[in-house]
C-alpha cells in the first residue's frame, strides 16, 4: 500500500483556483433540477438567490465580500440539502458611474461628451464595458461564489432592456406615469437629477446670514430672517410665520418686499416655522428648497426657478443673470448690505449635499422629469410585509420599511444622461403628441407625422434593478425559468438599501407579475474598522478584501465576514481576526494530516463489533449536539454564531482533545485502532461538511485528500452513504435522534477535562517545564473507577508520570508536601512544593516585572505629551492599549511574587 502522504501545510494560494474551475467545469453550480433539462421534476420546491447586482465600474470591496459569502453560504447550505438551488449572478450598468469613468477619459482627450455626440459617447461606453466589464465578476469568483455563471445577466443586455420596456409602457397605459414640473436633486457639474441615493451629506463650516424683510405698508417695520444661502432670495415667493408667534401675528397677510428685486411677496402662516431659528420667520424658496416647496404647495404660493442647469443665475435673477450660484450669493449679499438690509453674520454648520460621484454641491431644482405614481404600488408593497408574504430579518427592520412606504413621494425616474435605458417616449412635432411604444416608432400614432423625436433622457438605474429578481428569469415571457424559479427565496443585502432597492423590488414585482419578488429579506450591517468608524479613503483605513485574500486566504476573509456579523448589524473588522482563521485553516489542515496518516495505521475491517472508548462517545455526542445546533441556528438566520460554535468544536474539541486521545488509541492496536482511525474518519469528514459553506476551498481540499486516502485504504472508513465525488454536493449532516447515553457519556468526559485543566494550571502557575512529567494522586470516592480507565488519557493530557500515579477512593492522610486542588467530586494531589525552585523563578520574575515597568513609564509619560494631542487618534489609541496591555501583566507578575514569598 503506498503511503498517502498530504502536504505538510495548506496551500491556499495554488488551492482555490484550481477547485472553483473544478467545481464550475464540473456543473455543480447549476441547478440540480433545471426546467430546462430533460428528468425536470416540476414539484421539488428551488431556493433562489438574485445577486444584488454590483456596478458594472465596480471594484471588489468589502461590502461585496459580504453578500457574497453570505449568499454563498447560504446557496452551498440549501445545495448540500439536497434542494435544486439557483443563485443568478450579474451586473448593473450604473447609470452615474459609468457614464463618469468615459467622461473623465474624454477629458483626458480634452473632449467632452457633448462634442463627441451620443452615437459616438456610447460606442465608447459599449467598448468600456466589454474591455473592463468583466473585472467585478472575475473578483467575485475569487470569493468562491457557486453562481449559476450560464445564468449571468447584464442590466442593458437585450432581453433586460425589453423588460425594462415593458414595465414603463404598463405603468405608463395605466396612467402611472406622468410628466411634468418637480423639484428634484440637481447636480450642476454632471447636468442630470440624481436620486437621494446619490447625495451624501457632510458637515462643513458656513455662515448664516441675517437680514430685513421690509413690510411693504409700514415704514421702518421688517421681519427679520436668516439663511445660508442668501442667492435664493431672487426667488423667494413668500415670507413664513408661525401662526401662534405673538410677535408676527399682525403680519400675517401683509406684504413684504424681496430686497434688491422690489417684487413684493405675502407674509403667510405655516406651523412648519421654527420659532427659535434665526429670527423667526422663514423666507420660502419653493424652487431651490424642498421644505418650501411643501409649503408652497399647501399654500399655493408660485414657484420661481431662478438657475439654469449649470447652476448659473437665469432670466429671474434681475441683475445676476449669468452669474454663477456662488458668485451670485457674494454679490446679491454685498447689495443687501449697501441697501441697509443685513443684521449680522454668524459661523454656521451646514449640513452640505453633495453628488457621490461628482463631489459638488446638489441644488434642489423644479425640473421637468418623467414620475411612476407611486400611492397604490407603495400600498401593495406595504401589504406584502403586512401580511406575512414577505418577511424581513431581522425584524425591527419591518418598521423602517412601513414607515418609508407610508411616506412615500411619487418617484422621479428620468436622469439627463446618456449611458441607460432611454425613455421609450417619442415626442412629435407636428402635433406635439407623445408616442409611447414597445417597438421604436417611425411615425406619430396620433397625425402620422414622421417627424417625431425621442425623449434623449434615460431611466434611473433603480428602475431596472428594480425589475432585478424576474427580469434576470426571461421576463415579460414566461420561460421555464421564471415559472419554476420565480418567485425567488431570499433576498440578501445590505440594510442600507432597504429602500432604493428591496422596496422597489416589492413594488415591481407586485405590479408585474402579481406575486412578491421572494419569501426573505435577509440584512446583513456595514463593516467598519477595528475600531468601529466608517471604513473612507480619508482616513485611510479601508480594508482591500483582495490582499486581504492574497495574504490570508480566501477562506480566513470569509469565515471572519460570516462568524464576525449577525443579520443587521454594523460589524468591526480587523485583521488579526482575519489572521486568527487563517491559523483556523493550518489547524484544520494539521488535523487532517493526522487524520489521512492515523487511518494507514489501521487494519483494513475490525475482527468485532466496536467496543467505544469513553473519548469515541464523548466526540460522537459533542458532533451531533453541534449538528443539531447548527441547524437550528441556521433556520433562524444565525450563521455568525453556527459559525463559532463548529469553529469551537473543531478546534476546541476534535484538534485539542480527541486527537490527543486518538493518539494512544491508536497505539493499542487491532480493532481499537480501526474504529478510533473510523472515528476521526467520520467526524473529520462530518466537521468539513458544516464547515464547507463558510470556508469553502480548504474544507473541499482537504475533503477530497481526505475521501481519497479512506478510499485507497479500505471501504470500511466510508461514511454512511458513502462518499460523494466532491464536498460541494455532499449531504449536509442531518440531526439524529438523541439514543439517552450521550448526556453520561459527555459529563464524564468533562470531568476528566476539568481535572487535566486544574492540573494544567498549576503547572502554568508553578512554572513545571513543558513535557515534565509530574506523579500525582487522584482520589475520588464515586468517580474512581472512570479515572482509573483513563489514566493513560489523564498522564498524556496532563503530563502525569503514569508509573508514579495513584487512584484511590479514600485517603487517611494528606502527604506531606503536596498542593491539593478540587475538581468537583475529584480531589488531586501534586507533589509541587519539590518541583520548583522559588528563589530562580522569583529572580526571574523580578527581571520581567522591572522591565514591565519601565515600559509603563515610558508610556506614561508619552500619553501624558504633546504627542496625545497632535498624534492620529488611532496611532494613540493604539499606545493606550499598550499601556493597558502593560498594566495588566505587571499585576499578574506581582500576584505571581508574592504567591512565591
Ligand atoms: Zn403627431
Amino acid at each position: 500500500m503506498p503511503e498517502y502522504n498530504l502536504p505538510k501545510a495548506y496551500d491556499f494560494g495554488s488551492t482555490e483556483q484550481r477547485i472553483y474551475s473544478w467545481w464550475e467545469k464540473s456543473g455543480y453550480f447549476k441547478p440540480s433540477n433545471d426546467p430546462n433539462q430533460p428528468g425536470f421534476q416540476p414539484d421539488q420546491k428551488p431556493f433562489v438567490i438574485s445577486i444584488p447586482p454590483p456596478n458594472v465600474t465596480g471594484e471588489l470591496h468589502l461590502g461585496h465580500a459580504m453578500f457574497v459569502s453570505m449568499e454563498d453560504l447560504m446557496i452551498r447550505y440549501h445545495r448540500m440539502k439536497g434542494i435544486p438551488t439557483l443563485w443568478v449572478p450579474g451586473t448593473d450598468h450604473a447609470g452615474i458611474a459609468t457614464q463618469l469613468q468615459i467622461e473623465k477619459a474624454l477629458a483626458r482627450e480634452g473632449l467632452t461628451r457633448e462634442q463627441v455626440g451620443r452615437d459616438e459617447f456610447m460606442r465608447r461606453t459599449w467598448a468600456w464595458k466589454a474591455k473592463f466589464g468583466g473585472i467585478i465578476t472575475q473578483q467575485i469568483r475569487r470569493l468562491g461564489a457557486s453562481c449559476d455563471w450560464e445564468r449571468e445577466r447584464f442590466t442593458l443586455d437585450e432581453g433586460l432592456s425589453r423588460a425594462v420596456r415593458e414595465a414603463f409602457i404598463r405603468l405608463y397605459e395605466k396612467g402611472l406615469i406622468y410628466r411634468g414640473p418637480r423639484l428634484i436633486n440637481w447636480s450642476p457639474g454632471l447636468k442630470t437629477a440624481v436620486s437621494d441615493l446619490e447625495v451624501e451629506y457632510s458637515e462643513e463650516p458656513g455662515t448664516l446670514y441675517y437680514f430685513k424683510y421690509l413690510l411693504a405698508n409700514r415704514e421702518g417695520e421688517y421681519l427679520p430672517v436668516a439663511t445660508t444661502r442668501p442667492e435664493t432670495i431672487l426667488g423667494d415667493t413668500a415670507v413664513a410665520v408661525h401662526p401662534d408667534d405673538p410677535r408676527y401675528q399682525k403680519y400675517i397677510g401683509q406684504q413684504v418686499i424681496v430686497p434688491i428685486l422690489g417684487r413684493h411677496i405675502p407674509v403667510i402662516a405655516d406651523e412648519y416655522v421654527d420659532r427659535e431659528f434665526g429670527g423667526g420667520a422663514l423666507k420660502v424658496t419653493p424652487g431651490h428648497d424642498p421644505n418650501d416647496y411643501a409649503i408652497a404647495q399647501r399654500h399655493g404660493l408660485p414657484v420661481i426657478s431662478i438657475l439654469d442647469e449649470a447652476a448659473r443665475v437665469n432670466e429671474n435673477g434681475g441683475p445676476y443673470q449669468g452669474q454663477d450660484r456662488f458668485e451670485a450669493r457674494r454679490n446679491l449679499w454685498e447689495d443687501v448690505r449697501l441697501a441697509g438690509l443685513t443684521i449680522k453674520e454668524e459661523p454656521y454648520t451646514l449640513n452640505v449635499p453633495r453628488t457621490q460621484r461628482g463631489g459638488e454641491i446638489v441644488e434642489p431644482m423644479i425640473s421637468t422629469q418623467w414620475f411612476v405614481r407611486i400611492g397604490s404600488l407603495a400600498e401593495a408593497a406595504l401589504l406584502a410585509v403586512k401580511d406575512g408574504r414577505v418577511r424581513i430579518v431581522p425584524e425591527r427592520f419591518t418598521k423602517v420599511y412601513y414607515n418609508w412606504l407610508e411616506n412615500i413621494e411619487d418617484w422621479c425616474i428620468s436622469r439627463q444622461l446618456w449611458w441607460g435605458h432611454r425613455i421609450p417616449v417619442w415626442y412629435c412635432e407636428d402635433c406635439g403628441q407623445m408616442t409611447v411604444a414597445r417597438q421604436d416608432p417611425t411615425q406619430c400614432t396620433h397625425c402620422g407625422s414622421l417627424k417625431i423625436q425621442q425623449d434623449p433622457d434615460v431611466l434611473d438605474t433603480w428602475f431596472s434593478s428594480g425589475l432585478w429578481p424576474f427580469s434576470t428569469l426571461g421576463w415579460p415571457d414566461e420561460t421555464p425559468d421564471f415559472e419554476y424559479f420565480y418567485p425567488t427565496t431570499m433576498m440578501e443585502t445590505g440594510y442600507d438599501i432597504l429602500f432604493f432597492w428591496v422596496a422597489r423590488m416589492v413594488m415591481s414585482g407586485l405590479e408585474f407579475t402579481g406575486e412578491v419578488p421572494f419569501d426573505t429579506v435577509y440584512l446583513h450591517g456595514l463593516i467598519r474598522d477595528e475600531n468601529g468608524r466608517k471604513m473612507s479613503k480619508t482616513y485611510g483605513n479601508v480594508i482591500d478584501p483582495l490582499s486581504v485574500m492574497d495574504e490570508l486566504g480566501t477562506d480566513a476573509l470569509r469565515f471572519t465576514l460570516l462568524v464576525g456579523s449577525t443579520p443587521g448589524n454594523d460589524m468591526n473588522l480587523s485583521i488579526k481576526r482575519v489572521e486568527a482563521n487563517r491559523n483556523f485553516a493550518n489547524k484544520i489542515w494539521n488535523a487532517g494530516r493526522f487524520v489521512i496518516n492515523a487511518l494507514q495505521q489501521a487494519p483494513a475491517k475490525p475482527e468485532a463489533a466496536p467496543d467505544w472508548t469513553l473519548a469515541d462517545s464523548w466526540i460522537w455526542a459533542r458532533l451531533q449536539t453541534l449538528v443539531r445546533d447548527v441547524e437550528r441556528l441556521f433556520q433562524s438566520f444565525q450563521y455568525g454564531e453556527a459559525g463559532r460554535q463548529i469553529y469551537d468544536f473543531c478546534w476546541g474539541e476534535f484538534a485539542d482533545w480527541y486527537v490527543e486521545i486518538a493518539k494512544l488509541q491508536l497505539a493499542e492496536g487491532g480493532d481499537r485502532t480501526f474504529y478510533t482511525a473510523r472515528t476521526l474518519v467520520w467526524v473529520l469528514d462530518m466537521s468539513l461538511r458544516l464547515l464547507h459553506p463558510f470556508t469553502p476551498f480548504i474544507s473541499e481540499e482537504l475533503w477530497g485528500h481526505l475521501k481519497r486516502a479512506a478510499e485507497a485504504y479500505s471501504h470500511n472508513l466510508a461514511p454512511t452513504g458513502g462518499w460523494s465525488d466532491a464536498l460541494i454536493i455532499a449531504s449536509w449532516p442531518e440531526p439524529r435522534l438523541l439514543e439517552g447515553w450521550e448526556d453520561e457519556k459527555v459529563a464524564q468526559f468533562n470531568l476528566v477535562q476539568d481535572v487535566v485543566r486544574a492540573i494544567r494550571n498549576v503547572r502554568a502557575k508553578k512554572n513545571v517545564k513543558q513535557g515534565h512529567r509530574i506523579p500525582a494522586l487522584l482520589v475520588s470516592e464515586s468517580y474512581s473507577g472512570i479515572l482509573e480507565g483513563q489514566k493513560l488519557a489523564l498522564s498524556q493530557l496532563a503530563q502525569l508520570d503514569p508509573l508514579h500515579m495513584t487512584i484511590q477512593t479514600s485517603l487517611p492522610t494528606k502527604p506531606e508536601g503536596y498542593i491539593a486542588l478540587v475538581v468537583g467530586p475529584v480531589e488531586v494531589y501534586l507533589p509541587l512544593a519539590d518541583m520548583v525552585d522559588t528563589s530562580e523563578e522569583y529572580a526571574r520574575l523580578e527581571r520581567e516585572l522591572s522591565e514591565v515597568q519601565s515600559q509603563i513609564q515610558r508610556l506614561e509619560a508619552l500619553l501624558d505629551s504633546a504627542f496625545a494631542e497632535k498624534a492620529p487618534a488611532p496611532v494613540v489609541q493604539k499606545e493606550r492599549e499598550k499601556l493597558d496591555a502593560y498594566r495588566e501583566t505587571a499585576g499578574k507578575l506581582d500576584a505571581q511574587l508574592a504567591a512565591l514569598r
